[in-house]
């Protein structure tokens, strides 16, 4: 197992590596707080390459937290559209208003004060503690969690809160007086570069593969050692497609749970033969010109997976069970999920 000694040497040789291959991304132009967090809220769970148009798009919206605390929350939804996890973007939102009402629209400092943010974690507070005011807040996840586990062979589950206590605590130690900031990017971006999270690592280009144990003992594809995953939940829905006169019926998610207050089309949660469709549709007080078998689709969340069918209808008129959704709702004001909108003709 790697010593804390040697784990301060990689240090120097990691800032060297950063400074000569860091990619240039847009939220790396300087460090201020905002864009840092916006990004890193962006980044969770999301790749770079698909972050980066959404976040252009979100700092022309919205370039400071004043113009994103006094946004519709629609607006901030419908910025957000596609990227899937809504909960973040409704908690950068609050967390706007808080930084406004709170703290004079000035990006708190403190590690406390930014963790009392809403939708800020232990990881989120490190990464714009050390990036954005020098703090010595390491910023642990996924991919800092597997560089950790190979540098120092760690052979017990990352996915633990003790695993990443553990490395936090060790990184701490090795955070320089200044340059807290490179450190927690050059782990970032070895682990996005080099010791790479899918496939086997690239240890020929990297700057510490001196001082990495798995590299040494030949396990970096043993290590990290990961918990079983456990298996998807799997359920089935019938979609409903309702179209009166060019206008599609939509209605809200409720608030809590899995896309909480996110539009939808309607749907039942199983699926339903086309004869008990037609009685859905009484049910609703809808009276159909026409109905037929729409596309079906799949959608894949963290933890559930849905399998859909649709039926499309034309509805002879509105309902005010629904919101009935026009073209320029649908284009500019309303947020529909990526699992529904696979579904639409
Ligand atoms: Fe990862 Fe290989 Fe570098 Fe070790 S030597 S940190 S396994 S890329």
């Amino acid at each position: 197992m790697l010593k804390n000694k040697d784990l301060a040497e990689m240090v120097p040789a990691l800032l060297a590596w950063f400074d000569a291959n860091a990619r240039i991304l847009p939220w790396r132009e300087n460090s201020d707080p905002y864009r840092v967090w916006v990004s890193e809220i962006m980044l969770q769970q999301t790749r770079v390459e698909t972050v980066k148009p959404y976040f252009d798009r979100f700092m022309r919206a919205l370039p400071e937290v004043q113009s994103l605390a006094a946004a519709p929350l629609d607006q901030v939804l419908k910025l957000w559209e596609g990227l899937g996890y809504y909960s973040r973007a409704r908690n950068l939102h609050r967390a706007a208003q808080v930084i406004v009402e709170q703290h004079g629209g000035v990006f708190p400092q403190t590690p406390e004060e930014i963790q009392a943010l809403p939708g800020v974690g232990d990881y989120t507070a490190g990464a714009i503690g050390s990036i954005c005011f020098g703090l010595k807040t390491p910023a642990v996840d996924g991919n800092v969690l597997r560089v950790m586990a190979r540098l120092t062979g760690f052979t017990e589950p990352v996915q633990t809160q003790a695993a990443k206590k553990h490395f936090t605590c060790l990184l701490a130690e090795i955070y320089p007086e200044n340059r807290a900031d490179a450190v927690t990017q050059s782990l970032m971006e070895l682990g996005a570069m080099v010791c790479v999270p899918n496939g086997a690592p690239r240890c020929g280009e990297c700057p510490v593969r001196h001082l990495c144990e798995a590299y040494h003992i030949e396990k970096t594809t043993e290590i990290p050692v990961k918990l079983p995953k456990k298996p998807r939940r799997k359920e089935q829905k019938t979609v409903f497609l309702l179209y009166c006169r060019g206008k599609l019926a939509l209605c809200r998610r409720a608030e809590s749970g899995l896309l909480g207050g996110l539009w939808e089309l309607p749907n039942t949660a199983e699926f339903l033969s086309p004869a008990q469709a037609r009685d859905w549709l009484i049910v609703q007080g809808l009276r159909c010109i026409s109905i037929k078998a729409g596309r079906t689709g799949k959608h894949i969340f963290t933890h559930i997976e849905w399998e859909m069918q649709s039926f499309v209808c034309e509805c002879a008129e509105e309902s005010s069970a629904f919101f009935w959704a026009d073209e320029q709702d649908l284009q500019q004001n309303l947020t529909l999920p990526t699992a529904f909108q696979i579904l639409l003709q």
